[in-house]
């Protein structure tokens, strides 16, 4: 039956059962009657359909004005006639697919295998990230709405989140004076009546029509004295859902996919499906765990029978996804672990007179990293490593103490970066703190350095190349270029990459591949809390310098409230007026990189010309060629511009040492890592540094997280904290770290995460190489988890 027939059946069973005092629809039968002939007859062209729509009508004529008895007759035939009616007609909506036994079907096939999903829906479900069959059963509820906390109107509470289900009485539009519309429908159920209304929807006097039985979910508001709900979300009753699942699943949704039909397809697919996905947990780990079975585990994600089978499932299903990603890093490891790569011999003397050539002596934090690297240069078995350091905590000199080792050893060392910038800086400072060496090393020739970046001329690049290939060049220094197909080493023995965040996994592993199995050093300025780095770097030693070198000025940091900014703006000048520098970082605006940049030009124009009209600004947003980026760093880094405005895209790499103020509008839209990532951009000199903080409308998150970076310097304890405020979405875009996606599964989940990892390490303690036939289905499952993704490290 077509859902204006269903319609229709409601009203006039609830006509019925109230006695057919004419009363189901305010203002009587006849006055819905005009409406619903209308929308009955739109959008149809079947005879037959038309047909009886007519005849309803005709029946129903003057009902108003008849004996109860013919109400009564009139009533009962049509109930009759309607309710005899079994050939559904056209629907509006194709009906989901039945997933029935079709030969060749698997939880691989696309859905668009499933009878009744048509391109066009295929195509909607692609946007959800659907395509399998198995990609819709972990299409997982991004809630559930409660239909056993359901509320009577009459129990309705000024402020609470609720669920009713009502029948619309009646709806009205108006036109407010500013042009827009206000909808606002009467609803009622047993026990009341209470209005809601919508604001700029008018196509909704269409949609809620008198009679139809809703949902209604939102805050219950106050107006003029009496309960209201505002613009809460709604969807047509689905009575089914009432009786069968107490907890409905709420799924995301795309355009041309109602939550109806969704709802259906999934209640289908996980009814036929759910059951014939096989178990790739061993009986021992989940009996040892707790854990529900996977077929469970789907079903009650998707249509559970309470709370508790809930949060069940979801520890099954995020247990599994970090139980992968543990066994594959793991996996990763050990494949590196049991190559043999170029164990190299220590040379202590020169280490000896490296470290005392220095301007300065190591923090106990950078030499218990240079011991661990060393330790693993000696070793055959390639390193493996990352040296976590915060923002000037001097990884640099560290690495470098590496690659001279690795040159003493007779082979080459490479250290790539992420901009051209930061190539050239280190360049300037390996081939500085060499020439400091020079005359301590009598006996040791020195190391011949090259820089290597996209910039170059051709003939400058082909002429590198060939020094390369020789290994005339002992240490490169450069950025992607270095991963060219050109590139080719005569002999690598250790790589190193710089603010590794910035590099893709193929990246990576591109570099790893211009040497025979050379020792690797990634380095990182993003603190990361350690169940974090466990889970993203498990296949990686870590070593961490937790301390910054003496005598560093901590960066004092100001949360400005916006009437403050005038006085923002002279504290930057003042500055400038002394001869540094400042930087002026725009709001993060989500929409789009586009708006973003367009805002940004606009800042930057207005900062120009009516705030700093006589200084020297500079602008720099993520739209610009590299090249212009470059340029314009490049300008700041000289001192040719006093202000740099960016957008908060480009990460401003840079290490300058006379900008001493750091300005970040929109602070209240930051997490604290990146917050003080922009922090750490300053300070970097002798002069003492500031960073200002401007938050227009801070909520209570925001604030919270303000006053952290006010109080706290300690890039760590900063991590933690928002790894608690704001989860790990901060660190990592998980495609950046090279982390499969995750479903389920929330990196904030610790407790569950840890115990995966214990889980993973007692797997490959009983069977190291995987072997094992209780362990086949999930070495299956870990291939696929991390398929696509390349190889990690
Ligand atoms: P990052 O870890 O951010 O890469 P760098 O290696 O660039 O930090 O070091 C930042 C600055 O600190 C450099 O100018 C470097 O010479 C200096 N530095 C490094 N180690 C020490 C130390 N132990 N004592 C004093 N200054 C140091
Ligand atoms: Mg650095």
């Amino acid at each position: 039956m077509t859902s204006v027939f269903e319609k229709l059946v409601k009203i006039l069973s609830l006509e019925r059962d109230q006695g057919y005092r004419d009363r189901a629809v305010i203002g009587g039968l006849e006055r819905f009657l005009p409406l619903w002939h209308q929308e009955a007859r739109e959008g149809t062209k079947d005879p037959q359909h038309i047909q009886r729509v007519e005849e309803i009508v005709a029946l129903l004529q003057g009902y108003g004005a008849k004996e109860r008895e013919e109400r009564e007759r009139i009533i009962n035939e049509i109930l009759g006639k309607l309710e005899a009616e079994q050939t559904p007609q056209a629907p509006r909506e194709p009906s989901p697919p039945r997933a029935r036994g079709v030969p060749g079907l698997g939880l691989d096939s696309p859905v668009i295998r499933l009878t009744g999903i048509s391109t066009a829906y295929a195509r909607r479900l692609t946007r959800l990230g659907v395509t399998t069959i198995r990609d819709l059963l972990t299409l997982v509820p991004r809630r559930y709405d409660d239909f056993s906390a359901l509320k009577t109107i009459n129990k309705l509470a000024y402020g609470e989140e609720v669920t009713i289900v009502g029948t619309v009485w009646d709806t009205k539009a108006r036109q407010t004076r500013g042009g827009g519309t206000v909808i606002t429908t009467v609803l009622s159920d047993a026990t009341g009546t209470i209005q809601a209304t919508w604001f700029n929807q008018p196509y909704l006097v269409k949609q809620l029509r008198p009679g139809c039985q809703i949902v209604i979910s939102g805050k219950v508001d106050m107006y003029l004295g009496r309960l209201t709900f505002q613009s809460p979300s709604w969807e047509p009753l689905e009575k089914e859902l009432i009786h069968t699942a107490r907890l409905v699943p709420v799924y995301p949704l795309t355009k041309g996919l109602s939550a109806r039909w969704l709802r259906r397809l999934m209640k289908r697919t996980v009814d036929h499906w759910a059951p014939r996905v096989p178990e790739h947990l061993p009986d021992h780990v989940r009996e040892r765990e707790g854990l529900l079975d996977l077929p469970t585990a789907l079903c009650q994600i998707h249509f559970p029978d309470n709370w508790e089978m809930v949060r069940e499932a979801r520890q099954r299903l995020s247990f599994d996804e970090f139980l992968l990603i543990q066994l594959g890093v793991l996996r990763q490891r050990r494949n590196w672990q049991q190559q043999v790569g170029r164990p190299m011999t220590l040379d202590e003397r020169l280490l000896r007179t490296f470290l005392s050539a220095l301007p300065f002596t190591l923090t106990d934090g950078q030499r218990r990293a240079q011991k661990e690297i060393m330790g693993d240069l000696k070793r055959s078995r390639p390193m493996s490593r990352l040296l976590q350091g915060d923002v000037g905590s001097g990884k640099t000199v560290v690495a470098m103490a590496a690659m001279l080792m690795a040159v003493a050893n007779g082979c080459q060392a490479v250290l790539m970066a992420p901009t051209e910038i930061l190539a050239e800086q280190h360049d300037k400072n390996v081939s500085g703190l060499l020439q400091n060496l020079a005359p301590a090393l009598s006996e040791f020739a020195a190391p011949t350095i090259r820089l290597l970046i996209g910039s170059l001329s051709r003939s400058e690049k082909e002429q590198i190349h060939e020094e390369i290939a020789t290994g005339e060049a002992d240490i490169v220094v450069g950025t992607h270029a270095l991963i060219q197909e050109g590139v080719r080493f005569k002999d690598l023995g250790l790589a190193i990459i710089d603010e590794q965040h910035r590099f893709g996994v193929s990246q990576r592993a591109a570099l790893r591949q211009k040497g025979y199995f050379p020792h690797i050093l990634v380095m990182s300025a993003t603190p990361i809390p350690r169940t974090l780095a466990l889970t993203v770097y498990g296949d990686l030693d870590i070593s961490v310098i937790d301390e910054l070198p003496p005598g560093r000025r901590e960066i004092k940091t100001k949360w400005l409230s916006p009437r403050e900014r005038e006085r923002a703006y002279s504290f930057v000048r003042s500055h400038i007026e002394k001869g540094r520098q400042a930087f002026i970082i725009c709001p993060l605006i989500e929409e789009s990189e586009k708006i973003e940049t367009r805002a940004a030009v606009a800042e930057y124009e207005r900062l120009q010309k009516e705030i700093f009209p006589d200084l020297r600004l500079g602008l720099l947003h993520g739209r610009m060629k590299a090249g212009e980026k470059e340029e314009i760093m490049g300008q700041f880094y000289r001192g040719e511009l006093d202000i740099l405005v960016s957008t908060p895209v480009v990460e401003v790499g840079i290490d300058v040492p006379n900008a001493t103020v750091m300005l970040i509008e929109g602070a209240d839209r930051f997490g604290l890592a990146q917050l003080h990532q922009f922090r750490g951009r300053v300070g970097r000199g002798e002069h003492q540094s500031y960073c200002l903080l401007l938050a227009d409308s801070p909520g209570s998150d925001a604030e919270e997280r303000l006053k952290i970076i006010e109080s706290t310097q300690d890039g760590f304890q900063l991590a933690e904290e928002d790894l608690k405020l704001r989860g790990p979405g901060e660190f990592f875009g998980t495609r950046q770290s090279g982390l499969p996606d995750l479903k389920v599964a929330r990196l904030s989940d610790v407790a569950i995460l840890e115990r995966a990892r214990a889980e993973a390490l007692e797997i490959f303690r009983r069977d190291p190489a995987l072997s094992a036939p209780e362990h086949a289905l999930l070495v299956q499952k870990v291939d696929e988890f991390w398929q696509g993704e390349g190889d990690l490290s």
